[in-house]
């Protein structure tokens, strides 16, 4: 909702994850898969957006070719001194368990965009869990306005409020509930 509410005065949805062909072979892209294998289907399909030079991805997405070009030219200067000053990649332990373990000096979390062709996807918000759905009871079974299980009727994963309330400990905690509770909901049901 934030995000939804934030591009109506600064536009960033879609937003854009653009990378170089090293990276794209290294580490891979969104669907497209890292160590060099294949992705034309990926660009045929019009997910992964390819671009001769850094002005025609530019073109291709709808942006401003200066603007993306003084963009990368910034990221890069940050990335050679190991920085970032926009958003701070790299700045704490957590994320720089997330980089490359091979970058013992420097900064994990960043590398130079700079060789041809370049490659973007579009990021869309989306949900990967809710903190308002059906409520249940410890059996998953769904409970009714008056607290009272509904028969037959049962709920896991995103459809179901979250037993975390509101809160996001970490990751694992939407997948690990909804098994879990998949998992009761089979067991009742099964009648064990
Ligand atoms: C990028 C990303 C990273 C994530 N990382 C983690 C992580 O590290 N750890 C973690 O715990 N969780 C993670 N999650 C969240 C986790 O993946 C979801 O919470 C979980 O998959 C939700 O499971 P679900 O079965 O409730 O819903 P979904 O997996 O969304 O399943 C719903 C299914 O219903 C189908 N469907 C929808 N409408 C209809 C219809 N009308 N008729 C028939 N079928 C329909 C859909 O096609 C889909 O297959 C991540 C999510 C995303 C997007």
């Amino acid at each position: 909702l934030a995000m939804h509410e934030s591009h109506r005065s600064v536009p960033s949805i879609p937003a854009f994850l653009i990378c170089d062909a090293d990276f794209l072979r290294r580490w891979g892209l969104g669907l497209a898969l890292p160590g060099g294998r294949p992705f034309r289907k990926l660009v045929k399909a019009g997910y992964l957006v390819e671009g001769r030079t850094l002005d025609d991805l530019a073109r291709q997405l709808g942006l401003d070719g200066g603007v993306l070009g003084e963009t990368v030219a910034a990221f890069n200067r940050d990335a050679r001194e190991g920085r970032d000053a926009a958003f701070g990649k790299g700045g704490d332990a957590y994320n720089r368990y997330l980089g490359d373990p091979t970058i013992k000096d420097g900064n994990p979390c960043l590398g130079t965009v700079e060789t041809a062709p370049f490659y973007a996807v579009r990021v869309y918000p989306g949900d990967i869990g809710t903190a308002g759905g059906i409520v249940t009871d410890e059996n998953a079974r769904v409970l009714d306005r008056n607290g009272e299980p509904i028969p037959g009727l049962y709920a896991a994963g995103n459809d179901m409020n979250s037993v975390m309330g509101g809160t996001y400990p970490g990751p694992g905690i939407t997948l690990g509930p909804a098994l879990t509770f998949g998992w009761l909901a089979g067991r009742h049901l099964a009648g064990a």
